[in-house]
């Protein structure tokens, strides 16, 4: 007997012949996300679950009140690291028993002392369908033995505890909380993208949600100091720190603009401007993203949200890339970025009040239907390969752990 916690994988069960490398991936980032907490040979790929063995002393093994009692401490602990574990769906902690309905049984009542309340119902998953009886019949042998032992009722719906149970093929587990994951695909199974990165409410959520489909993010931040303060740069690098618990680590590229800005403030007309400076943040980003072998950059742009966002003055933002410029958050409103942005932990980040090298410079009447004809034009006197190669080479790249 010993404690462990359990963990279901959803949509990557439906990868065929890739669905190895999709497990080995969510292994592997389990191990990262829980590096100082467990060893990472504690956690074991199974035929359709991830088991995590949790037991520090084999000598806890026969006795069932000693193991159970580390159960909710080790909820607490492990709980706030899987819950953000891309490719979870959900996961138990809980108690690893021999085969048999009466071992099961007694975990069950060890667990539920532990628990306050009357109404109870039994949960089995038999994975192994060689095990004597069927998922019904434990569930009534087990709610059985429950009900006489604890003088509680058998509710079906809304019971207050449900009592998990999995038979797998060589051993049985028992947990009483089935705690959601975050779902999506395991970071670094889709491959790379590069985020432009400001201090604001969009680009980390739009950053999230890349990861939560498998996207590895390197991040890339544009500043204008010595314009403006360095409060930007501390503030991307501040939200780059908490999406690297989701990722466990990255690379920010800090990327000096103010020259770029100056260019473009002198030598063009004042309502392209923040187009223009949209138009070199995506160059410069997409010479990053060649560097580090990304497949796509992504942003936080939403339509209609603000001035360069309408869908003429994104699509001449697209012109100037050759890779395609990803916006996860397009079709969002800003208060469901900003109750993400709760739930994922920028949103006090963001909130700080910040210099933004965009708001920096600003136009008094920014052109929202932008045409081709005049931003190349607009671009004549700019020499953008030279700007280009200067941002790049006086920008910092720094790597941040979990
Ligand atoms: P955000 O909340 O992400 O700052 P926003 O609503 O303020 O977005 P804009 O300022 O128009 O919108 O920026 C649009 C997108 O351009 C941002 O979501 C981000 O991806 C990118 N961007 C803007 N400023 C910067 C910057 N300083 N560094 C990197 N990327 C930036
Ligand atoms: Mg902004």
């Amino acid at each position: 007997m010993k404690p462990v916690a359990l963990i279901h994988y959803g949509e990557i069960g439906l990868k065929g012949k890739n669905i190895e490398f999709f497990k080995h991936r969510l292994r592997d980032n389990i191990r990262r996300s829980l590096s100082g907490v467990v060893k990472g040979e504690a956690v074991k790929l199974g035929h359709s679950r991830i088991t995590i063995e949790l037991s520090k002393n084999s000598s806890l093994e026969a006795d069932v009140e000693k193991v159970t009692e580390n159960v909710h401490q080790l909820e607490a602990t492990l709980s706030s690291r899987l819950s953000k574990v891309f490719g979870i769906v959900y996961f138990g902690i809980g108690v690893e028993c021999s085969l048999s309905v009466r071992s099961i049984e007694e975990v069950a009542a060890a667990l539920l002392k532990r628990v306050k309340f009357q109404t109870f119902k039994v949960e089995t998953k038999r994975g192994n369908k060689a095990f004597h009886l069927t998922s019904p019949e434990i569930n009534a042998e087990v709610g059985a033995f429950l009900q006489k032992n604890f003088s509680s009722e058998v509710k079906l719906k809304d019971p207050d505890v449900t009592v998990y149970i999995e038979i797998g093929d060589r051993e049985s587990y028992v947990y009483t909380r089935k705690l959601a994951g975050p779902g999506g695909l395991p970071v670094g199974c889709s491959g790379k993208v590069v985020a432009l990165l400001s201090a604001g409410f969009d680009s980390p959520v739009a950053s999230y949600q890349m990861m939560k489909r498998g996207a590895e993010v390197v991040f890339v931040h544009f500043h204008s100091y010595p314009f403006i303060s360095k409060d930007s740069i501390d503030q991307a690098r501040a939200l780059a720190k908490v999406l690297t618990q989701f990722q466990y680590r990255s690379r920010i590229y800090v990327v000096p603009f103010a020259a770029t800005q100056q260019e473009i403030v002198a030598k063009t007309p004042s309502p392209l401007r923040v187009i223009l400076y949209r138009r070199m943040m995506v160059r410069i980003a997409e010479a990053v993203a060649k560097k580090e072998g990304a497949e796509s950059l992504v942003t936080g742009e939403s339509l209609g949200q603000v001035a360069s966002q309408t869908l003429r003055n994104l699509r001449m933002i697209d012109e100037v890339a050759e890779f395609p410029i990803l916006r996860p958050l397009i079709s969002f409103d800003k208060n469901e970025i900003i109750r993400t942005s709760r739930a994922i932990g920028t949103f006090e980040i963001s909130a700080a009040p910040y210099a933004d090298c965009c708001s920096f410079m600003m136009p008094r009447s920014p052109s929202t239907w932008a045409n081709k004809e005049e931003l190349l034009e607009a671009e004549k006197p700019l020499d953008i390969q030279k700007l280009i190669d200067e941002a790049l080479s006086n920008s910092q790249v720094e790597v941040l752990t979990y």
